[in-house]
């Protein structure tokens, strides 16, 4: 199959698509991004790289950091982690706190806010630097050793942060955050201030295609029943409110951030990152939403 040729028509097909989506603006670090920003990664499980646009320019990836921190939870305990949350899609918006309150403060699922935050609990009970250990792990897994953390967006979260602080507080009292508020808010902040490119995070997220194993060393970093696991979740709950909606027009597994990145994959063929950043009204990247729709429909790889 001809991928250069594919993404570069759909970069063409593309140039005129309407675009009336909005850059997300609840912290004022992320509303000063380019609206226009536009780039594709495409990483194929034979080792070639194909791109168009922006693809190398970093930007906030925000939730998508959500399946590192995951990862590195799962790996640490096991199967006791889903003692503490649950893995069915919410139904409900991202920092809902009503629904949270009916459960007794178990999360629906990893992908939400409480869940990431309980994720971050895990991480800071079990680690001395948490921090640290999400950043070594995206460097490895992704091979690029300049990712970093962005101190402004974490601060400016950390400014408007008084959801996920309710969020928190909230599970505290149901017994399920057992560590300091502040300690656990200030690594769930930091893991969304991470910035990447469509590049790194393609090549990060070809873990999840090849079974759990980093493709250019062959090291196996997680099992692949795990992996398993982990791409079914991002297939029902990586998308916010639209799940469903991404299933049936793109029909691949991912994540989904606030920055306006989509990364995806289809285990043993291929990752693809793209990123946008105006958003749908579901708080997902509307142009990286039809790029990917347009993707699998052109090369008929979809999971279904
Ligand atoms: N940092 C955001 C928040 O916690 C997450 C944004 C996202 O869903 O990408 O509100």
């Amino acid at each position: 199959m001809n991928y250069s040729k594919i993404i570069h028509q759909i970069e063409h097909e593309l140039q005129d698509f309407p675009n009336n989506g909005k850059v997300a603006s609840y912290i004022p670090e992320l509303s000063k991004v380019d609206p226009e920003m536009f780039g594709l990664h495409l990483y194929c499980i034979d080792g070639n790289h194909h791109s168009f646009g922006d693809s190398t320019e970093r930007f906030s990836i925000q939730s998508i950091s959500k399946v590192f921190s995951l990862t590195l939870a799962m790996q640490l305990l096991g199967d006791d982690l889903w003692k503490r949350m649950d893995v069915e899609p919410s139904g409900n918006a991202y920092n809902s706190l009503f629904q949270l309150e009916r459960e007794n403060g178990i999360p629906r699922n990893p992908f939400i806010n409480s869940g990431a935050l309980v994720i971050s609990d895990i991480l800071v009970s079990e680690y001395d630097n948490p921090k640290d250990e999400i950043l070594k792990f995206v460097r490895k897994i992704s091979g690029k050793h300049t990712i970093n953390f962005n101190e402004k967006v974490a601060q400016s979260e950390k400014q408007h942060g008084h959801r996920n602080a309710a969020l928190a507080n909230l599970m505290k009292s149901f017994g399920n955050i057992k560590n300091d508020i502040n300690a656990i808010l200030d690594v769930y902040f930091y893991q969304c201030s991470l910035a990447m490119s469509c590049e790194e995070l393609a090549s990060a997220f070809m873990l999840f295609a090849n079974e759990g194993k980093i493709l250019e060393t062959n090291e196996q970093v997680i099992l692949p029943i795990k992996v398993q696991r982990i791409n079914a979740l991002m297939q029902t709950c990586g998308f916010y409110d639209e799940a469903g909606e991404f299933a049936f027009r793109v029909g691949l597994p991912g994540k989904s951030g606030v920055g306006g990145g989509i990364v995806t994959v289809h285990p043993e063929k291929y990752s693809a990152a793209v990123w946008s950043p105006k958003l749908n009204q579901k708080g997902n990247s509307l142009l990286g939403m039809e790029t990917l729709e347009r993707l699998t429909t052109k090369t008929g790889l979809s999971i279904f």
